[in-house]
């Protein structure tokens, strides 16, 4: 299919960044045979699930794009000692594996929620998605236990978790039976993906590799036991100070807990809130949430539990430190059924695909403004000073800027949304500081939504060159020829 026009397949060439590329060919695939032939008749060849990542990893630079999103559905569900195990194919929508695993006898869930729901399981695998309950159930590579993966030559690997780990002389068995030795660096990582160290699962090298290494035609995931009780809670605050207080409180508290797990706690800005105010005006499918109140910052709970009492314990316990720190707690949102609580998860996902209206608005006036998303962590520090610190950072900089953070692991998503060319010079001043800042303290600065094309070239200045050596080694031994997602990450 020669000289794809931009205009037919537009919506192919782009995802959530905004990044838009270009290829001469697109193909759709709806089994395993046709990957097959496509990886031997096609290259280079971009992979991609929904397109609904925000680093530009699926947006291709040339060649073929290998569109997986209909190679859908679970083609078998069993049990061993390790628990309930489901397969599916790579393009599974998170939405479809929810309604496949939803019967009202079935006690069983997937647990990774990255909250956009139209996301594909490969591409799930290929970000290693977390999202705010990640605090509790980790990312989606923790539910990954086995996958069959098409590499650029032609061959099929079946990886299945704990058969290879790198050893301590830096050396992992392939299932093709190739030995892949790789010299270890002492630095701690910046980035996740392609970087073994001793005791890495070769499965989990494979988990956040952005299509590069090969492709998923068949994932293994492990189902979670249903919690008998849930709680999604929204707090108000009506200042940064007491969010902070509420934040630090509630994360001391909930470390006494007896039995009650706090499964998500994210701060979203006052910015943060006032872009979902107004995307809210435009979709008619978040008319069922309510308004937030005008001038909150608010914190996303949520909390799980096999007991009741334990639960309302921890619940009321919340809500009086809501109190203590000046919450309103008349003013919360609490959910305990599976309806309610899809509402103000539709809330939480209602904040980042905000920021994304107002990036694709900004857009409109000119055209050279993409997301520009900081996702970073940084260990060490107490979050309200954290939380704190970075405010004022970016209130100095002075460009327009969303935040939220994923309070309980020290991440922060932050937002900024420059209006033209003056304050995008100004991002990249402040982008410096908080990547050499999550660098210093052992942090991460592609924490959750990976490296991609979009954040490619910054991220070299941060790592260590024998990170990116280590990382192109991975690449060369399972793509010799480069023929997958050029562009992306090294
Ligand atoms: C509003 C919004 C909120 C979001 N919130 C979160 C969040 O909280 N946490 C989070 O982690 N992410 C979040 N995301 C990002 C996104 O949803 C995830 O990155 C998602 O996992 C991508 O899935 P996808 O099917 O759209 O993949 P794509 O964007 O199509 O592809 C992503 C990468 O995976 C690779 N890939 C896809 N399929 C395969 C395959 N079969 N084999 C090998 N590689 C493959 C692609 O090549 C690409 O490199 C959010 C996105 C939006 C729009």
């Amino acid at each position: 299919m020669p000289n794809i026009q931009k205009s037919e397949y537009f919506e192919y060439l782009k995802d959530e960044s905004c990044l838009t590329g270009e290829c001469d060919g697109l193909i759709f695939i709806s089994n395993r045979d046709e990957i097959a032939a496509a990886v031997k008749s096609s290259r280079p060849l971009t992979v991609r699930g929904a397109g609904t990542g925000i680093t530009g990893a699926a947006v291709p630079s040339g060649g073929t794009v290998l569109n997986l999103s209909r190679f859908s559905g679970v083609n078998g569900m069993g049990e061993d000692e390790t628990g309930v195990f489901l397969d599916v194919y790579p393009g599974t929508s998170l939405s479809d594996l929810r309604a496949a695993v939803s019967r009202k006898d079935f006690n069983y869930f997937f647990a990774p929620d990255p909250t956009e729901t139209t996301a594909t399981i490969g591409g799930m695998f290929g970000t290693n998605a977390g999202g705010p309950t990640s605090l509790l159930y980790g990312r989606t590579a923790d539910h990954v236990i086995a996958a069959d993966i098409r590499l650029a030559s032609g061959e099929l690997l079946s990886v299945e978790r704990g058969r290879h780990t790198f050893d301590e002389l830096g050396c992992c068995s392939v299932p093709d039976g190739r030995k892949l030795k790789v010299k270890y660096s002492d630095a701690p990582p910046a980035v996740l993906p392609l970087l073994p160290r001793k005791g890495t699962d070769l499965l989990d090298l494979f988990a956040g590799s952005e299509g590069m290494l090969g492709i998923f035609e068949n994932i293994r995931l492990k189902l979670t036991p249903v919690p008998k009780h849930r709680w999604s809670i929204v707090f108000f605050m009506d200042s940064d100070e007491s969010a902070r207080l509420f934040i630090s409180d509630a994360l001391k508290a909930s470390k006494k807990w007896n039995g009650v797990s706090l499964s998500a706690l994210d701060y979203l800005d006052r910015a943060s809130l006032e872009l979902f105010r107004q995307f809210r005006l435009k979709q008619t499918r978040l008319r069922t949430i309510p308004e937030p109140p005008g001038n909150a910052r608010a914190i996303f709970a949520e909390l799980v539990s096999d007991d009741a009492s334990e639960t309302e314990t921890a619940l009321n316990g919340l809500l009086q430190i809501c109190s203590d720190a000046g919450g309103d707690e008349d003013l919360t949102w609490a959910a305990d059924t599976e309806k309610e609580i899809e509402k103000l998860r539709l809330f939480r996902h209602g904040i980042p695909d905000s920021v994304n209206g107002a990036v694709g608005q900004n857009r409109r006036a000119d055209d050279s403004i993409t997301k520009m998303a900081l996702d970073i962590t940084v260990p060490g520090k107490a979050i309200d000073v954290l939380l704190r610190d970075t405010h004022m950072i970016l209130d100095k900089c002075g460009v327009p800027y969303a935040l939220t953070a994923h309070a309980g692991a020290n991440h922060f998503h932050i937002n900024l949304l420059p209006e033209n060319r003056r304050q995008i010079e100004l991002c990249r001043s402040v982008t410096d500081e908080f990547f050499n800042s999550a660098v210093k303290s052992g942090g991460m600065i592609a924490a959750e939504n990976g490296i991609g094309k979009v954040n490619r070239d910054i991220f070299r200045n941060y790592i260590p060159p024998e990170h990116l050596e280590l990382m192109r080694r991975v690449k060369q031994f399972f793509d010799t020829d480069g023929v997958l997602n050029p562009g992306n990450m090294v």
